[in-house]
């Protein structure tokens, strides 16, 4: 028995930051990369323990590709009566299309190809996972989510239009978290969406925090995340609650 997770979107930005944290970590023995393209994976070469890191093909989009994630993931842990996952971290997501100066200039199609994988891909993922997660003692699901997806920030901190695929896409992850925190508390389980805060990724160039210094604030809440967490919104920067 020792403690496994699973990371996807993990070939780079906060996903692979996550994979390396969380290997890197005595509590944590099993991390499991899930990325579209296994080939491109960076080297582990220069990640602590790079030993305790399973790279798995996964497209979150791809029905086929979860399903077979998933039994790769099953058959490490040791087969139909062998371990369970104990936390999944949804990290794998995407801004589609340009922003906009106002809310009617949203491309429809764009908005689709986002909630598709922001959305739709994690709860594909989720639920592809569960029976594994339920085998396991710790029954953790992070969605890795955002304040611009807080619909009471709207108009207030945020403007109203800016990315409103993302934005929206990201309102609805957070309202599925909860459903699925509501829907498995009996079970024990523990699902809750976190913001990273603003991180220098390929999808924020201009972000203040480090990759490293947001995954070891993710790795941190994650790992001491108790039921009070479960249907909670968090900022990992902070540690503290984000109205929705
Ligand atoms: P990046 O663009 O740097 O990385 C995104 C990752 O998601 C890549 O590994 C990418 O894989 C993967 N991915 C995208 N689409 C899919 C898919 N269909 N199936 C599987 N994997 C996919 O983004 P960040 O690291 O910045 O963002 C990670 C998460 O954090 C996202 O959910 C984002 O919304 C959230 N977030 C980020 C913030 C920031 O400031 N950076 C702020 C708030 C939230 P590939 O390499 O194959 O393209």
């Amino acid at each position: 028995m020792g403690f496994s997770v699973l990371v996807t979107g993990a070939n780079r930005g906060i996903g692979l930051g996550l994979v390396r944290e969380l290997a890197s970590r005595s509590d944590v023995t099993k991390v499991f990369a899930g990325v579209r393209n296994p080939v491109s994976f960076p080297s582990t070469n220069e990640a602590p323990n790079k030993e305790k890191i399973q790279v798995v093909q996964l497209e979150i989009s791809d029905q086929k590709s979860v399903d077979a994630a998933e039994h790769t993931v099953q058959q490490a842990l040791g087969g139909s009566n062998g371990d369970g996952l104990d936390m999944l971290i949804n990290c794998a997501g995407i801004i589609s299309g340009p922003s906009f100066t106002r809310v009617e200039e949203c491309d429809p199609e764009e908005f689709i190809k986002t909630l598709n994988v922001n959305v739709v891909g994690t709860h594909r993922v989720t639920v592809a996972f569960l029976p594994l997660l339920r085998r396991g003692p710790t029954k953790k699901v992070v969605n890795i989510s955002s304040t611009l997806g807080s619909i009471s920030e709207l108009g207030r901190r945020y403007p109203t239009c800016h990315l409103i695929h993302y934005n929206s896409s990201k309102a609805a992850l957070n309202s599925i978290t909860r459903s699925y925190a509501i829907d498995f508390e009996d079970e024990g389980f523990i699902f809750f969406p976190i913001c990273p805060g603003y991180v220098k990724t390929d999808m924020s160039p201009n972000g203040f925090l480090t990759v490293e210094e947001s995954a070891s604030n993710i790795a941190n809440l994650a790992m001491k995340a108790t039921k009070k967490y479960n249907g909670v919104f968090y900022d990992s920067v902070t540690s503290k609650i984000i109205n929705w």
